[in-house]
């Protein structure tokens, strides 16, 4: 019915005049899991392109648990930068928001300054779908921004099963927030966020914390020596910071420019875009393999009675999954 009302060529002008309802009805467009939506999202993709005069934009991805003070850094982060003339776009992938029908990231009261800036755009997380969903909406996003001239790209999510992982595979540079930890709290920490962070900050290194914000990161780096290879190209730093009080900002952002420019110098920054392209498609093909799967009627005939035999001993496992395959590809 509204698909008809849709002019994909319209659509693509009006994002790069910079027109926000023209940003915003794209962005439902790629978030809708109706298929005539998904066809048009596609040709709209396909029209916008890859960015005009090759890669101008930072795309940065933040995580770290609820009251870190993520919301409170973006904000501040935000500011400094449309500060420096950039314009700030802030995404969240917040896997919980397809069970709960909500997002507690994205959300605009969250950021109160940057909400009410013109050259600033702030998009909670899709709320439908799996986590792969959500993940192809907000990548397609960062197109349609990147399309809108937003030139900084901020994408926030909690550490909740695969977020941080799928966060890291579609931005520049990954930063883990972290607060003040030392001895076996750093334990705590997940392992594997620290191997995926390329910056890691200590936040709210302020008032009477900021001493021990310093030692937790002296700790902190040295947990991070031992996880990358003195030979790396890009060694994760540790910084401290305030967001509350906007301390270390200048920093934070110089850092990431500087990550920038050790993989641009060893042909690896583009390369990094290029690869996740291609991990992307793959990723999308594994998805729709495993929902093919289990939506085989000759798969679903089979399962009840293999899984049983299985559960018996009187099939194999290997067998088993040779039924399974079998029943698939007839
Ligand atoms: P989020 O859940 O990670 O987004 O965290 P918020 O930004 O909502 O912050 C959680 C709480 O920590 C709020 O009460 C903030 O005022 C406070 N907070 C955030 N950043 C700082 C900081 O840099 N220093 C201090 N002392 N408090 C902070």
């Amino acid at each position: 019915r509204a698909v008809r009302t849709i002019d994909v060529d319209a659509l693509a002008a009006g994002i790069g005049a910079g027109e926000r309802a023209a940003l915003a009805r794209a962005i439902t467009l790629v978030e809708s899991t109706r298929a005539d939506h998904r066809e048009l999202a596609q040709q709209l993709l396909l029209r916008l392109g890859p960015e005009p005069g090759g890669v101008v934009s930072n795309r940065v991805g933040i995580t770290g648990v609820p009251g870190v003070g993520k919301s409170t850094f973006i904000d501040a982060l935000g500011m400094y930068l449309l500060g420096k003339g950039h314009r700030v776009a802030v995404l969240a992938v917040d896997p919980s928001s397809t069970r709960t029908g909500g997002s507690i990231l994205g959300d605009k009261t969250r950021m109160a300054r940057l909400s009410l800036e013109p050259d600033a755009f702030i998009r909670p997380s899709p709320t439908a779908g799996t986590l792969g969903g959500v993940a192809k909406a907000t990548r397609e996003t960062i197109v349609l921004l990147e399309a809108a001239s937003y030139d900084v790209i901020l994408v926030e999510t909690v550490g909740v099963g695969q977020s941080e992982v799928t966060v890291a595979n579609m931005v520049d540079v990954f930063c883990f927030l972290t607060l003040a930890r030392t001895g076996d709290q750093l334990q705590g920490i997940k392992k594997g966020v620290l191997e995926l962070a390329e910056l890691v900050a200590v936040n709210k290194a302020d008032g009477k914390h900021e001493m021990e914000a310093k030692s937790a990161a002296r700790e902190l780096q040295g947990a991070l020596r031992l996880i990358h290879p003195h030979d790396a190209l890009w060694r994760p730093p540790v910084l401290t910071m305030s967001g509350l009080e906007g301390h270390g900002l200048d920093k934070f952002w110089d850092t990431v420019l500087e990550h920038r420019r050790v993989l641009t110098d060893a042909g690896e920054f583009a390369e990094k875009r290029r690869r996740q392209q291609v991990d992307w498609t793959w990723t999308m093909v594994h998805d729709q393999i495993l929902r093919r799967l289990a939506d085989n009627p000759a798969v679903k005939s089979v399962r009840a009675e293999v899984e049983s035999a299985v559960r018996n001993g009187t099939l194999t496992p290997a067998l088993a999954a040779e039924r399974i395959l079998g029943a698939f590809d007839s």
